[in-house]
């Protein structure tokens, strides 16, 4: 679903991704660790092409991604991607962050793409909040709006680059739920998180990344029982 060959990057003299190959098959929960600065964000990114790359091939469901122009729009539609920060429009109620992607890219109508919102909303368990705008939602409640938001464009793929580290302790676990209900469901995700619960609860692999490296791509318990990597070693030995 995802296929990353060979792919590198660099801003400018910092060679942020080297040599990265990575593959995600359908229904895949693969959860990206690593030091800050090891590019963690920066693969995310590339994957939907926000940030170009130097040289190596992204692949989404045997799609080549463009560089730019007309297919990148499309494609970027298949890859939902749910951030730090939530990243909802101020200015629009939950619902409307959810259907303004449907209703302006994929052209849904606006009724079918509020019954479709809502069944969304319901998911995540925030259908009660449409109405209301972000600032009015705690952190949890937003971020599980930015994940039905993304849901709504019916993505191949979902990205998640750590959804709860702007959390408060108590909500991290609501988002947390929706994630691994929607692993559960078969969605192909690529999740970077310092949740190791997650990571061993959910995940079908761990890709541990050190420098712009993957440096180890393991079952979750081989890599948590027993990484083969100094480098793993010491990012365990520091956060568990
Ligand atoms: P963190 O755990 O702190 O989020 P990360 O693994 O996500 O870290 P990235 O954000 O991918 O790391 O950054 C990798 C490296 O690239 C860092 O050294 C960072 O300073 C650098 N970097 C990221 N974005 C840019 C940019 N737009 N321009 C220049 N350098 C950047
Ligand atoms: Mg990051």
């Amino acid at each position: 679903m995802i296929r990353m060959v060979s792919v590198d990057k660099h801003f400018g003299e910092l060679h942020v991704l080297r040599d990265i190959n990575l593959e995600v098959t359908a229904g895949q929960v693969v959860v990206v660790l690593g030091p800050s600065g090891s590019g963690k964000s920066t693969l995310c990114r590339t994957i939907n092409r926000l940030e170009p790359i130097d040289s190596g091939t992204i692949e989404i469901d045997g799609q080549r991604l463009p560089e730019e122009g007309k297919g990148l729009a499309g494609l970027r539609a298949d890859v939902g991607m749910v951030f730090q920060s939530f990243n909802l429009f101020a200015h629009k109620t939950i619902l409307e962050n959810v259907t303004l992607g449907p209703i302006k890219v994929r052209r849904t109508p606006k009724a079918e793409a509020e019954k479709a919102g809502i069944g969304l909303l319901e998911r995540v368990g925030i259908a009660d909040q449409r109405d209301k705008y972000p600032a009015q939602l705690s952190g949890g409640q937003q971020q599980r709006a930015a994940i039905a938001r993304a849901l709504a464009m019916k993505p191949k793929v979902m990205l998640f680059d750590e959804p709860t580290s702007a959390l408060d302790p108590e909500m991290v676990n609501e988002v947390l739920d929706v994630m691994t209900t929607l692993a559960k469901e078969g969605m192909t995700m690529l999740v970077v998180t310092h949740e190791m619960g997650f990571a061993r609860r959910a995940a079908n692999r761990v890709v541990f990344m050190s420098d712009g490296e993957i440096v180890e791509d393991a079952e979750p318990e081989a890599f948590f029982t027993a990484p083969r990597s100094d480098r793993a070693k010491d990012f365990l030995g520091k956060i568990l």
